[in-house]
């Protein structure tokens, strides 16, 4: 099943959303939501989504970026934003440290459909979960996997990507591919005035 995806603006996607217990997380209603997850995110397509994004206020995300989709993108663009992928994850009342360098790329959010922005974003995360029967599970995420995990969690307390972008650097997707999407950060930064 297709589930919705709310739209900017719409308050679940402001408040904190609430953790979930073992027993809830085996439940048929949270089994299930996953994969309605899972399926919606790829159909987006996309690689996360999180509760909120579907209505719900519970800390829950799923995330995948797929080999198949990478394939298509030029070798530089992935060895640029040190992007590999990633196995489908599940991740619930995830707590994450963020560590090494901020760098600064194009990002879009499923919920700001038709947008992306300038938003640094640390290289590394170490995250601390449950897994989807509820189990406790670590892991230590780089590159463009650590920016899905940052994204991802910051909608689960009520943060957007739009409140961490370079508000310059706000622009459609279609003009992100025209005019931005193969320069350079630094390049980008200078022709935009940023900083
Ligand atoms: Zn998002």
């Amino acid at each position: 099943m297709l589930l919705k995806i709310v739209q900017i603006g719409h308050p679940v996607l402001r408040g904190a959303a609430r953790p979930l217990t073992r027993d809830q997380i085996r439940s048929p209603e949270i089994q299930g939501l996953i994969e309605w997850m899972r399926e919606t995110m790829y159909d987006a397509p996309g690689v996360g989504l999180a509760a909120p994004q579907v209505g719900l206020g519970l800390q829950l995300a799923v995330i995948e970026d797929r080999a198949d989709l990478l394939e298509s993108m030029p070798p530089e663009h992935l060895a640029e934003r040190n992007r590999k992928p990633v196995p489908f994850q599940v991740l619930i009342n995830p707590r994450i440290e963020t560590a090494g360098d901020s760098v600064e790329f194009f990002e879009g959010c499923l919920s700001v459909s038709g947008f992306a922005a300038l938003v640094p974003r640390f290289t590394e995360a170490r995250v601390d979960c449950l897994d989807h029967r509820g189990e406790p599970i670590s892991f230590h995420a780089e590159g463009w996997h650590a920016r899905i995990v940052q994204h991802e969690v910051d909608h689960l307390f009520g943060t957007v990507y739009i409140d961490r972008m370079h508000t310059r650097s706000l622009a459609t997707t279609a003009h992100l591919s025209r005019y931005w999407g193969d320069l350079p950060t630094a390049e980008l930064k200078k022709r935009l005035a940023i900083e």
